[in-house]
C-alpha cells in the first residue's frame, strides 16, 4: 500500500506520482536480481537522473529542480521503498553537491553545479578514513599546496560510489591544526593517481558499491578548493546534516516496504484455522510496525520544515536520523518474524531489507554520535 501523503501542492504531489511510476518500471523488477549480483545500476541512475530525481533539492537555475526539503526527501523515500541501495545513492549524489552550493563562490557554482546536477554525472563524499570514521578531525589524507595546485595523497575509506562516481568531495588536512586543519576540494574522477581499491564485501546493500579511494599524488588547482583553507570539516559537517535527513528518508522507506511485505503475507498466511492477521498477537506486531513507520516519517518531515524554513536543524536532523534508522531496524526485523520461517529466506526480500536497515544505524554518523549531538546541543 503506498505510504499516505499529505504534500503541500499539486506540483508535488505530481512529482510523487511520477517518482512512483519510474520506480515501479525502472526498479522494482530488477532489484532483486542486482542485489544478488552486487551490480551497480549505473543505468538506474541515469534514468532517475534524466526524469530530474537526481537534482530535486537544489535551485532551477542550477538546474536543479527547485523543490524543498519535504517534498524532495517524500520522493527519495519513494524510491528507497524499492531499493535502499538506490535511494542511499540518490542521497549521497546530494550530499557531494551541497558542499559546492553552500561553500563555492559564484563563478565556481556557475561552472560546476549545472554539470553536477544534469542527471548524467554522479558524485561520492570523501569523509572516513580507516581510523577516523566517527572521530573524521583525525583524518591523515594531506593536501599539501604547490604553486597554483593541491597535491592530495592518503586514503578515504568506505567510500559509497566508489570507483564509479565521476567527481569526488574530498576532505584532506592542509595543516595540523586539528579540526580547523581541513579543507574540502572538488576532485573530478579522471584525475591522474586517483585510483579506487577492490569494493567492500558487504552484509547489505549490495548494488551499491562501497570502496576505499587511494590518492596517489592527486593534482588538483586550488580553484577546485570550496570555501577558505581549514573551512573543510564545517563545510563536511553542514553537508551531514543535510544528508542526515536524506538517510532518515531512506530508512522510513525501507520500514514501509518491510510493513507492506508483512501485512500482505499476513493477511494470506494461515494458521489455526485463519489469517494470521486475526491473530490478535500478530496483529498487534503489525500495528506496532505501522505506528514505527508512521512516526519516523512525521520526525523526518519535522526537521525538514525547519531546515526549508531557514532555521537552525540541527539537533533535529541528528533526531530523525536516529528514530528513522532504530525504526527501520526494528520494523525489518519484526517484518522477519511476520513471515517466519519464509522471512528466514531469499525467497521473500524481508531479509534483504533487515540487513539494509542495519549499515542506516551505522553511517553518516553512528547512532551513537547522533545522540553525541543532540545530548551536547541540549547542554548548551
Ligand atoms: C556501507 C557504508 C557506506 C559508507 N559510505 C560512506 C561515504 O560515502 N563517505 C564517507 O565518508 N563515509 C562513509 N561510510 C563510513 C561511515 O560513515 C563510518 O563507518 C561511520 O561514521 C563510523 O565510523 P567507523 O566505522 O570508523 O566506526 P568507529 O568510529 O570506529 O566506531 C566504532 C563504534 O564506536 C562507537 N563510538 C565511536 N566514538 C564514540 C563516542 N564518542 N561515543 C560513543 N560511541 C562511540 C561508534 O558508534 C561505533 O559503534 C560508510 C560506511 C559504510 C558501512
Amino acid at each position: 500500500m503506498p505510504a499516505q501523503r499529505l504534500m503541500p501542492t499539486e506540483e508535488s504531489t505530481d512529482l510523487i506520482e511520477l517518482t512512483r511510476s519510474i520506480v515501479d518500471k525502472e526498479l522494482r523488477p530488477v532489484i532483486a536480481d542486482l542485489d544478488a549480483s552486487a551490480t551497480f545500476p549505473r543505468d538506474v541512475f541515469r534514468t532517475l537522473g534524466r526524469a530530474g530525481l537526481l537534482s530535486l533539492p537544489y535551485p532551477e537555475e542550477f538546474g536543479g529542480g527547485g523543490q524543498p526539503y519535504e517534498v524532495y526527501l517524500q520522493a527519495l523515500e519513494e524510491i528507497a521503498s524499492a531499493s535502499a541501495s538506490v535511494g542511499v545513492g540518490v542521497s549521497v549524489h546530494a550530499l557531494s553537491c551541497f558542499g559546492l552550493f553552500t561553500a563555492g563562490t559564484e563563478d565556481q557554482k556557475q561552472a560546476w553545479l549545472p554539470e553536477m546536477l544534469s542527471g548524467e554525472l554522479l558524485g561520492a563524499y570523501c569523509l572516513s578514513e580507516a581510523h577516523a570514521g566517527s572521530d573524521p578531525a583525525a583524518m591523515r589524507t594531506r593536501a599539501v599546496r604547490d604553486g597554483d595546485d593541491y597535491v592530495i595523497t592518503g586514503a578515504k575509506a568506505w567510500t559509497t560510489h566508489g570507483g564509479r562516481a565521476d567527481f569526488y568531495k574530498v576532505m584532506a588536512r592542509t595543516s595540523d591544526d586539528g579540526s580547523r586543519g581541513i579543507s574540502c576540494f572538488l576532485v573530478p574522477a579522471d584525475t591522474p593517481g586517483l585510483t579506487a581499491d577492490n569494493p567492500e564485501q558487504k552484509m547489505g546493500l549490495m548494488s551499491s558499491t562501497t570502496a576505499t579511494m587511494l590518492f596517489d599524488g592527486v593534482r588538483v588547482p586550488a580553484e577546485r578548493r570550496l570555501g577558505a583553507e581549514g573551512q573543510g570539516l564545517p563545510i563536511a559537517l553542514a553537508g551531514l546534516d543535510a544528508g542526515r535527513l536524506g538517510i532518515a528518508a531512506v530508512a522510513t522507506g525501507l520500514a514501509q516496504e518491510a510493513l507492506d511485505v508483512a501485512v500482505a503475507y499476513a493477511k494470506e498466511r494461515e494458521a489455526f484455522g485463519k489469517a494470521i492477521i486475526d491473530h490478535q498477537g500478530l496483529a498487534f506486531v503489525l500495528a506496532d510496525m505501522a505506528a514505527a513507520v508512521e512516526s519516523a516519517r512525521a520526525t523526518y518531515l519535522a526537521a525538514a520544515r525547519l531546515k526549508d524554513a531557514g532555521r537552525p536543524y540541527s539537533r533535529q536532523a541528528s533526531i530523525a536520523k536516529m528514530v528513522c534508522t532504530d525504526n527501520a531496524m526494528k520494523v525489518t526485523t519484526d517484518a522477519v518474524q511476520v513471515l517466519g520461517g519464509a522471512g528466514y529466506t531469499k525467497d521473500f526480500p524481508v531479509e534483504r531489507f533487515m540487513r539494509e536497515a542495519k549499515v542506516m544505524q551505522i553511517f553518516e554518523g553512528t547512532n551513537q554520535i547522533q545522540r553525541l549531538v543532540i545530548s551536547r546541543s541540549l547542554a548548551r
